[in-house]
């Protein structure tokens, strides 16, 4: 299996190339079609599989159609547990984004350090990637509007959950639009995460790896 057969169209298969990437991995070959298809997607993977590039690809190829944000309202959101997770996936955006020629901007947000450069920066935002209790702080500044969402990824949700980070999550999914495609991926599943993934995801394509 090759990165051409995926369904990713011309740009984002010379951005793979550059980025040094020869084949995909198993949880990329399953998920990528499934997220091109807008379809919800419940992915069992661990760290190191290939999971983040899973669904930055797709994504990034749906804004290869679309015009520039130009507000405060994110069409992307990935929740994360941790900062270097956030940390992590926005790399990930930013290094195959600068191989596209519609670039897409990404920003990271966590708490522990001090949120107004956050707040000047989070202007024309595509893809937010946030820790959920500094999301929160955003939204009730007025810096973050999530009433545009399109697409939700939930990614490490076990670790999310185990966190201690429930209540914050209930919250924010209380806050989006109803209609929007919603990506989940934790590296284990029990009670607590089959419990979110009911509550979130729609007929979702399951993938384990
Ligand atoms: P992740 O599981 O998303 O944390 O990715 C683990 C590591 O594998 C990261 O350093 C990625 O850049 C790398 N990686 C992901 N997919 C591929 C691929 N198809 N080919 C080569 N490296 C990859």
């Amino acid at each position: 299996m090759s990165f051409s057969n995926l369904g990713l169209s011309t740009p984002l298969q010379e951005a793979i190339s550059k980025a040094n990437y020869e084949n995909p991995s198993p949880i990329q070959i399953k998920a990528i079609p499934a997220i091109l298809n807008k379809k919800d997607v419940w992915g069992l993977a661990p760290t190191g599989s290939g999971k983040t590039a899973a669904y930055v690809l797709p994504i990034l190829e749906m804004f290869q159609a679309k015009p520039t944000v130009k507000s405060r309202s994110m069409p992307v959101l990935v929740l994360v547990p941790t900062r270097e997770l956030a940390t992590q996936v926005e790399e990930t955006v930013s290094v195959f984004s600068e191989f596209l020629p519609r670039k897409v901007k990404s920003m990271a947000v966590y708490g522990g350090v001090s949120i107004n450069p956050q707040m000047v920066n989070l202007y024309g935002t595509e893809i937010l990637i946030a820790t959920p209790g500094r999301l929160l702080d955003l939204i009730s500044k007025n810096a973050v509007d999530l009433s545009e969402l399109e697409i939700l990824i939930l990614d490490e949700a076990d670790k999310m959950l185990n966190l201690g980070f429930k209540e914050e999550v209930d919250e924010i999914l209380s806050s989006l639009p109803k209609k929007r495609q919603n990506i989940l991926f934790s590296a284990t599943m029990d009670e607590p995460v089959e419990g979110l993934t009911a509550k979130l995801l729609r007929h979702p394509v399951r993938i384990e790896i």
